[in-house]
C-alpha cells in the first residue's frame, strides 16, 4: 500500500516508522510511505504556504496553490485516482470500518493541516473525504495521519506477524475483544479463568464470544446495534439485560 503524505513537518514521521511492526512493514516493502513537503510546491521566493484569513481573525490559513500543485503532480497519469483524505476535526469519525474500507485501496493521499487549517477550496475541490480521529483539536494533521496509516497498515496482508492478529481485535468483529491472559496462570493470587487452561477449544471459543458480548454490552452498547449476532448471542444478551435491569 502506497501512502503519500503531504506535510510541512515530514520529520515528525521518523520515529513512527523506525520501530516495531511499521518498520518491518516498510523494510519488507508491504507499505510504501512517502512524505511530500508541500512548501516545495510554493512558487514565491519566500516559499509561502499560509496567509491571514479573509474577513479577519487570528491564525494563518493554508493556501490552496501549493496543495493543488502537489496533489496534481502526484496523481498525474494515474489511471485510478487515489482517494485524497484531509485530516480534519470536522471530518467523519475514523472507525475500524472506515479503515477496512480504505484498506481496499493500494494508494492513498493524506493531507496534514496546521495552524487554522485549510482554505475552504481545498476541502471543496481537492479532497475526497475528511477524516477526524476524535472530537478534540490537535495542532496538526500529522498525528491523525499516523493513526490512519497505522490502522490501515495492520490490515495489509503480511504486516501482522504471528505475534498479533487483526481478526478478533476490538471492532473487527463488531464487538470489543474478549479479555486476554498470558503466563503466569496465578499472579499475586489473581488467577487466569480455568476455562482458558482447559484445552477445550469449543468451550474456550464460547467463553470468549460471551466475554466479548458482555464487555461490549457493559462498555459500548451502541456497537451492538450494528454487530453481526447469532440467535445464541441474542439470547445471552437478553440474559445480560435481565441481570442489568434487576440490578437497577
Ligand atoms: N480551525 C480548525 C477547526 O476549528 O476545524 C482546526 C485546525 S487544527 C488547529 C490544525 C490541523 O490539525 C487541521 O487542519 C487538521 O489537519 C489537524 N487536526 C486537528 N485535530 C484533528 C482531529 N481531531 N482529527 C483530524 N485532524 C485534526
Amino acid at each position: 500500500m502506497r501512502f503519500d503524505v503531504l506535510t510541512l513537518f515530514p520529520e515528525m514521521f521518523e520515529g513512527f516508522l523506525s520501530s516495531s511492526i511499521m518498520k518491518r512493514a516498510v523494510d519488507q516493502g508491504l507499505i510504501a510511505p512517502s512524505f511530500i513537503n508541500f512548501r516545495e510546491y510554493s512558487t514565491d521566493k519566500h516559499r509561502t504556504v499560509d496567509d491571514t484569513p479573509y474577513g479577519g481573525g487570528g491564525g494563518m490559513v493554508l493556501k490552496p496553490e501549493p496543495l493543488f500543485r502537489a496533489v496534481e503532480e502526484l496523481t498525474h497519469g494515474e489511471t485510478t485516482k487515489p482517494p485524497v483524505l484531509m485530516m480534519s476535526p470536522q471530518g467523519i469519525p475514523f472507525t475500524q470500518r472506515k479503515a477496512e474500507e480504505l484498506a481496499r485501496h493500494s494508494h492513498i493521499v493524506l493531507l496534514c493541516g496546521h495552524y487554522e487549517g485549510f482554505d475552504e477550496r481545498v476541502r471543496e475541490h481537492l479532497v475526497d473525504e475528511e477524516i477526524s480521529i476524535g472530537d478534540y483539536v490537535l495542532t496538526g494533521g500529522e498525528l491523525p495521519a499516523m493513526v490512519v496509516m497505522d490502522s490501515l497498515s495492520r490490515l495489509v496482508p503480511g504486516v501482522l506477524g504471528n505475534e498479533s492478529s487483526a481478526e478478533a481485535d476490538s471492532f473487527s468483529t463488531g464487538l470489543l475483544e474478549y479479555p486476554q491472559y498470558t503466563r503466569p496462570a496465578d499472579f499475586r493470587g489473581w488467577k487466569v479463568p480455568d476455562i482458558l487452561l482447559s484445552g477445550h477449544h469449543r468451550m474456550i471459543e464460547d467463553w470468549r464470544r460471551k466475554q466479548a458480548l458482555r464487555r461490549t454490552f457493559l462498555r459500548r452498547r451502541d456497537l451492538l446495534e450494528s454487530a453481526d449476532l447469532t440467535e445464541e448471542d441474542r439470547a445471552y444478551l437478553a440474559e445480560l439485560k435481565a441481570e442489568d435491569s434487576s440490578e437497577d
